[in-house]
């Protein structure tokens, strides 16, 4: 069978969506099934959906298990990358060391890989993206929450256990906002969609009025990062204030990235990075304040160009390219 013919299923489980896709070797997206996780309803509910959404692949298209070659599977929490246990997740509650390779192993009887979905972005990056044949670059989701992955040498780096990455959770401000991970001033807590949100909502309520306000008081909860970015690109002023200071922050992670790793490239995904212009180019004006002369003159800092579809792209070249 030529490599071009062998197909993978691979899926990106994330606290709000679940897609799954088969995927060519070469990276081409054949079909893909996108459905609400609803991680509230337990884990057995989130399994039989992941089931339930590879065998209507499968059957979609009319393929044999048998000429699957791997399932992939990138997801949102900690993985013990080797034993394929996801240890936790703090965006899909309930799932607590599950033996997910074991579990889709036996409902399946197709080789299974498990990793997380950042790193299985960055790999997305490094094959199909802007850090193609980049062999040091650092990846960093920006969405709900932040997360990392870092390629060394042209390698994915894991640390001792595969945890490794977890940019997101580098203290930035002490004593700053509670992250969900407990402590205190994470990256994460400080320039996610849910920390843009937050301090906008504080605003909201001091202020009282904006010229964006389209939300009544009652329904200040409802507002999302991307309508906050919508509402700044048209001028608004309280919606400018908080996506800079979160820039700020961003940028000061950034110029740590840049002095630890010394890296060739950044790419930076996820949707809150959709922003664009807005919340990036602030970000690295603050980065390059805080770099070293050297590194700061080697990096570039991009925008992802694979949007949402990093983490499919990524976990479906897991078997191909990584272990
Ligand atoms: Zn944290």
């Amino acid at each position: 069978m030529r490599k071009e013919d062998n197909k993978i299923l691979a899926v990106d489980l994330g606290g709000t969506r679940l897609r799954a896709a088969i995927v060519t070797a070469s990276g081409k997206i054949i079909k893909e099934v996108n459905r609400n996780t609803n991680a509230v309803k337990g884990p057995q509910y989130i399994l039989d959906n992941l089931f339930n959404a590879l065998k209507d692949l499968l059957k979609i298209c009319n393929l044999d298990p048998r000429n699957i070659k791997a399932i992939s599977v990138a997801v949102a929490g900690a993985v013990d990358v080797n034993e394929g246990i996801l240890t936790t997740s703090p965006n899909i509650p309930g799932l607590i060391n599950i033996p997910l390779r074991k579990i889709i192993l036996k409902e399946f009887g197709i080789k299974t890989f498990i990793e997380n979905d950042v790193n299985a972005a960055a790999v997305g990056e490094f094959i199909y993206g802007k850090a193609k044949n980049v062999k040091n670059f650092v990846f960093l989701s920006i969405g709900t929450g932040i997360g990392g992955g870092i390629f060394i040498n042209g390698k994915l780096y894991g640390g001792v256990d595969g945890t490794a990455g977890e940019i997101g959770h580098m203290v930035i401000k002490d004593k700053g906002p509670r992250c969900k991970c407990g402590n205190r001033g994470c990256l994460e807590a400080l320039c996610s969609g849910s920390a843009i949100e937050r301090e906008m909502i504080k605003k909201l309520r001091k202020h009282k009025i904006t010229e964006w306000m389209k939300f009544d008081k009652k329904r200040f909860h409802l507002i999302s990062a991307r309508e906050i970015g919508e509402a700044a690109a048209k001028g608004d002023k309280l919606s400018l204030e908080t996506i800079n200071e979160a820039s700020y922050y961003l940028g000061i992670g950034i110029g740590n990235i840049i002095n630890i790793f010394n890296p060739q490239m950044i790419v930076l995904g996820g949707g809150v990075s959709g922003m664009g212009r807005l919340l990036i180019e602030p970000a690295e004006q603050y980065a390059m304040n805080i770099a070293f002369k050297l590194p700061a003159e080697s990096v570039k800092i991009v925008q992802s160009a694979l949007g949402n579809k990093a983490g499919i792209l990524g976990a479906s070249a897991l078997s191909e390219y990584i272990y």
